[in-house]
């Protein structure tokens, strides 16, 4: 008998890319794929962790010696991760057995990182009597990964998986972290959103991802702002005109005009036209691939063969280099979108993707 079942959701970023270490604004959903955690106390000070989707046993860590860079390496270092950051801060937990089973895709951009640590973060909130609230449980997560398990991460994924309700997308401020649920109901439109899992992983993609960050830095800096979510989108193109490094004017017109695609694709879903947000996606990903250069031929291959097979929008969604893409359909031609996909990833010689589709699920919580 254990003393409870919790569950956090993966997640996809509807519009809002790359734009979480520019201060700037993120809107993603949560999956109906959750990470399960079946959850016993126990008085010892140890924590025993086991994952059904991982070979090998079970792994017991001494709660005294969490630490960070002494941890084991390896899965674990998630949810002891969580449980440092929790005791760091001040709160008293013990001794657990967890055993988690998920549904959610690892590595595909999907945020499996995230379910992992809230779901850990939430039973334990609830069977030690905590009283966190949940964008604190995220921001603890957040920090798990930064220094536990060494990721560089944004706050988005946490925060997703902790705070997403049904039907809607979570439009997150990254700079004060205030949220607000947008209405995103894609059932009642009659249609449907596929996530694309390309199942590649480019290896250069870490590296990439650092020089954006120091080039977004560095063109804020150029400019006189905190960070580039400071420059309106009316005033992009007098601030490009005052960026001398051509190499940093695409990095800034991407974040000015993500940060605004963001804001149109809230009035549509506000409005009830969710249709409409489809040329909105399809955008992002142009800048993503020609400003922001973090796509690759896979990513531009979904989205491509999509919009010719008749979707309504389809872009890149996470860091880039591989991972997922997303694709706005009407219900009635998604079963064509997704024969037009395999067969043109099959034809380009590509592993097969993985598709499914997508329905704005609730975030984490008590299952039992
Ligand atoms: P993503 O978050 O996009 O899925 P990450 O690389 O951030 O990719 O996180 C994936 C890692 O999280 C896995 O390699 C594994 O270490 C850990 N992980 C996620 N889900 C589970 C699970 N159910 N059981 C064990 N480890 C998991
Ligand atoms: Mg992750």
């Amino acid at each position: 008998m254990s003393d409870g079942v919790w569950a956090a959701p993966g997640r996809v970023n509807l519009i809002g890319e790359h734009t979480d270490y520019n201060d700037g604004f993120v809107m993603p959903f949560a999956l109906p794929h959750t990470t399960v955690a079946t959850v016993s106390r126990r008085n010892d000070g140890v924590l025993r962790l086991h994952s059904a989707d991982v070979a090998g046993g079970a792994v017991e860590l001494r709660l005294d010696d969490l630490e960070p860079g002494r941890g084991p390496g390896g899965w674990t270092d998630y949810p002891a991760g969580v449980v440092w950051a929790l005791r760091d801060a001040g709160h008293a937990v013990g001794g657990a057995d967890i055993n988690y089973e998920s549904t959610v895709p690892t590595g595909a951009g999907l945020s499996s990182s995230a379910a992992l640590e809230v779901v850990t973060a939430l039973a334990l909130n609830d069977l030690y009597e905590l009283g966190l609230q949940r964008p604190r449980m995220a921001r603890l997560c957040q920090r798990a990964e930064n220094e536990y398990v060494g990721a560089p991460t944004g706050i988005m994924d946490q925060t997703a998986s902790a705070c997403c309700t049904e039907g809607h997308a979570l439009h997150l401020d990254t700079r004060d972290l205030a949220q607000r649920q947008i209405p995103f109901d894609l059932a009642a439109r009659g249609l449907e959103l596929l996530v694309v899992d390309t199942r590649v992983k480019h290896a250069h993609s870490d590296g990439e991802y650092g020089k954006r960050r120091a080039g977004c830095e560095s063109a804020a800096a150029a400019l006189g702002v905190p960070a580039l979510r400071d420059i309106p989108y009316e005033g992009l193109l007098a601030a490009l005109d005052r960026l001398a490094d051509p190499e940093l004017r695409p990095l800034a017109r991407h974040i000015v005009t993500e940060n605004h695609r963001v804001e149109r694709v809230i009035a549509l879903l506000e409005a009830g036209e969710v249709r409409a947000i489809g040329p909105v996606l399809t955008e992002g990903h142009a800048s993503l691939r020609d400003d922001f250069r973090v796509s690759c031929p896979e990513l531009d291959l979904v989205v491509d063969t999509a919009l010719e097979a008749g979707a309504l929008g389809a872009r890149m969604t996470g860091g880039g280099f591989g991972g997922s893409a997303i694709v706005l359909t009407d219900t009635s031609q998604s079963a064509t979108v997704r024969t037009c996909l395999s067969e043109a990833f099959a034809s380009a010689g590509h592993k097969a993707p993985r598709i499914f589709p997508a329905t704005p699920s609730r975030g984490a919580g008590r299952v039992s």
